[in-house]
């Protein structure tokens, strides 16, 4: 397998924990109302999943977590069939020599023959998938059926399906909200960096009872109810702002040669957990930012005055000279009073407060 490695023009760090954002009152008029789709068809790397699929040998299984949006449905697989190299000398076929099954917990979802053409296009149904926790879960399994007296070695070239998407029906739910309007607009930036190939760091608690940050009585400042805590879905990224290929960092001291040449090799995002808000308590994460060596930061996710606050305060103190932007559509504050002071204070200090839609038009 080869690894490519990127070099990101630009990076994006989401200080992103799934504890409950403050709802204020309804917005009015939330940005990208207009934005929401009908039966929209999603590119799976706009969701943060591999779209290519490699299937070897005669019968080969690859399995799939894809995210869906809110108030939409998976209806269907869609993607462009490459042929094993072997089996293209024996085109047209008929009857068809392979198919396709979708298949969810053991249970057959759908069935297709494979097309009769290289690089022919394919579309899997998926009515009946169950989604879960904003996310359905299936494997697709390949059956080869070559030709009498022919021979597919395994290893030889696979089968693959390229450009996979998925179909939804239904309407991305239309915002109405502060805490409606919010994934959406974390969506449009984290599909942003994916199909352009911006790495994101996403930081992630991940709690076990008796962390120093949680308490029975907190004071909501530092100290917090239980959230994030491992093994629930609690603790998992929401669906909009779901990684792509993520390697995961845990707080522990890792040796930072070693750790460098293994990000730098890596392609996919990276997560850091943590196990108090300061994503620097992870000791891991400036050795990882030096390995990138990004020309910038862009900064979303929440909440404002407690994941970011300690994000930006950190990159301004260990990495001064690294431009940041904030993205202040994409950001919410726990407490709400407090985000104006914050953000003029970084701003005096050299953060560049941008809209969402500044950002996605550079
Ligand atoms: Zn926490």
């Amino acid at each position: 397998m080869t690894l490519r490695v990127r070099r990101p023009a630009s990076l994006i760090l989401a200080a992103f924990i799934a504890m409950g954002v403050t709802t204020p009152s309804a917005l009015a008029d939330p940005v990208g109302s207009g934005q929401v789709a009908a039966d929209p068809t999603l590119g799976l790397r706009d969701l943060g999943v591999d779209p290519t699929l490699s299937f070897y040998g005669l019968e080969g299984t690859q399995s799939l977590v894809i995210p869906v949006p809110q108030g939409v449905a998976p209806a269907a697989l869609t993607a462009s069939v490459e042929l094993p190299f072997t089996l293209r000398r024996e085109l047209p076929f008929d009857p068809p020599v392979g198919s396709f099954t979708v298949l969810q917990n053991g249970r057959t979802i759908s069935r297709v023959d494979l097309p009769g053409a290289d690089n022919g296009p394919i579309r899997l149904p998926l009515t009946g998938a169950e989604v879960r926790d904003n996310a359905f879960a299936v494997s697709i399994r390949t059956n080869l059926l070559p030709p009498e007296g022919y021979c597919i070695a395994d290893g030889s070239t696979p089968l693959r399906l390229n450009g996979v998407a998925v179909e939804f029906t239904g309407t991305e739910r239309a915002p109405a909200t502060v805490a409606d309007f919010l994934p959406p607009v974390l969506q449009r930036l984290t599909r942003h960096a994916h199909r352009n190939g911006i790495r994101i760091l996403a930081s992630a608690d991940d709690h076990v009872p008796g962390h120093r940050e949680l308490s029975e009585a907190p004071d909501w400042k530092q100290t917090f109810p239980e959230h994030c805590m491992r093994g629930t879905p609690g603790q998992r990224k929401i669906a909009e702002t779901h990684l792509r290929n993520p390697m995961v960092i845990e707080p522990e001291p890792r040796d930072p040669v070693e750790l460098a040449a293994e990000v730098r090799a890596h392609d996919g995002d990276i997560l850091f957990h943590k196990h108090w808000f300061d994503v620097f308590t992870n000791p891991n994460l400036l050795p990882v930012l030096d390995a990138l060596g990004p020309d910038r930061v862009i900064l979303y996710g929440v909440a404002l005055d407690v994941c970011d606050k300690y994000a930006i305060e950190g990159l301004l103190a260990h990495r001064p000279g690294l431009p940041i932007t904030l993205v202040t559509d994409a950001v919410r504050a726990i407490d709400a009073d407090a985000a104006p002071a914050l953000l003029s204070d970084w701003e005096r200090r050299g953060v560049r407060l941008a809209t969402s839609a500044e950002v996605l038009a550079a």
